[in-house]
């Protein structure tokens, strides 16, 4: 076994049918008494729901958090907090809520007890972002990780289903770049595994019975890990290539990592053999088809798998292979602008990927 550094930085997480009831009791264990709520315009109702569940202890609800968190969101909600004398603050939602509620930590170090209802896995790390006049800037920094974290499966029944395997797609991603991360070591490797079986097991079993609990569970459940993760060690190509995509050319954040996966595999994976290995024990096949396989899901259950589908011209191509090559960065196998030129191709295209092509 090579060395390695794990860096534990743990959250407390309450996890449970039914344990958004538990948020009153929570936010107290935190401290908070003068709560700030945060949602998107869309989870209005559910913002309204933790507000009616934690009673004197909100101070405000704000429920225009908008994706990719810009810069007037954020102005505007951290001059309520000043106003409102906020201690806490309590996102509901996906990436786009608890990306609000990390930018006013970042500025206020108030402590966040977030509330996810997508798989994208936030909640789980120290990285914010924020964007100003179209450009997205992002950092690390762990007084924006949320100190509590509630997963209540039963806030995911109203996800609709092609956000439910797009997001499941960008948590297994976390999972597949953990395993051949710079910095990987074998405790996030057995979390990284288990959030790809946990996620490629349940996402069919939810479009099959969207009123599964026990998928939605586990769902939530690979999520969890596929979060913490992220969190945990550094990612690679396939998530340079996302930020690239989504941040220059706006394409949709988890439909963006549900497209590239599999293409971002079969080019890492001559380069990452136990990675690999971990990968087809998890999902359930042959080692020369994790990449063919994480494609079959998506295209099985109905999501995009074009660059071309999510709304990516062609003729941009050439562009996004020079952004995503201009500055290094670590990955397992070598970055050309060549080759990943050819990488978008394919993807752009949506053929089914070969076990490698570099
Ligand atoms: P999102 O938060 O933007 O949500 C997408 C839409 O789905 C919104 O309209 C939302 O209101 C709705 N929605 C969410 N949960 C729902 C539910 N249970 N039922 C019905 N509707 C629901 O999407 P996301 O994919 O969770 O987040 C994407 C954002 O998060 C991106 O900006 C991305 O960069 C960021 N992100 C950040 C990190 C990090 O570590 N900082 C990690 C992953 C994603």
């Amino acid at each position: 076994m090579e060395n390695f550094i794990y860096d534990v930085q743990a959250s407390r997480v309450i996890f449970g049918l039914g344990k958004i009831k538990e948020v009153q009791n929570e936010l107290e264990n935190l401290g908070g008494q003068k709560a700030f709520i945060i949602s998107t315009q869309e989870q209005e109702g559910l913002a309204l729901e933790v507000n009616t569940l934690i009673g004197d202890l909100c101070a405000g609800v704000y429920t225009k958090a908008i994706q990719h968190v810009p810069l007037d969101t954020v102005e505007e909600s951290l001059k309520l907090v000043k106003d409102l004398n906020v201690d806490s603050l309590v996102p509901v939602g996906g990436g786009s809520s608890i990306g609000l509620a990390k930018a006013i930590a970042l500025q206020t170090a108030l402590p966040i007890l977030a509330i996810p209802t997508t798989y994208a896995g936030s909640e789980m790390t120290p990285i914010w972002g924020m964007t100003e006049n179209g450009l997205k800037k992002t950092g690390k920094n762990l007084v924006v990780k949320p100190k509590t974290v509630i997963y209540d499966p039963e806030l995911t029944y109203t996800l609709p289903s092609r956000l439910t395997v797009t997001s499941g797609m960008n948590a297994i991603a976390h999972c597949v770049e953990g395993l051949y991360a710079e910095n990987a070591n074998p405790i996030i490797s057995i979390l990284a595994e288990e959030g790809i079986r946990a996620l490629s097991s349940s996402l069919p079993k939810i479009l099959a019975d969207p009123s599964d609990s026990n998928a939605r569970s586990n769902a939530l459940y690979g999520c969890w890990l596929g979060g913490t993760v992220l969190g945990s060690v550094g990612m690679a190509l396939h998530h340079k290539l996302c930020h690239v995509l989504g941040g220059s050319y706006n394409l949709p954040h988890a439909e963006t990592h549900t497209v590239i996966l599999p293409y971002a595999l079969s080019y890492n994976a001559n380069y990452a053999p136990e990675a690999v290995k971990l990968i087809a024990r998890a999902v359930g096949c042959d080692e020369n088809d994790t990449a063919g396989t994480l494609f079959d899901l998506a295209a099985s259950l109905g999501v995009p798998t074009s660059l071309e589908e999510i709304g990516m011209k062609e003729s941009d191509l050439d562009q996004a292979a020079k952004i995503a090559t201009e500055n290094p960065y670590y990955n397992p196998g070598p970055v050309h602008e060549k080759s990943i030129r050819q990488l978008l191709e394919l993807a752009y295209k949506g053929i089914r990927p070969q076990p490698s092509f570099v």
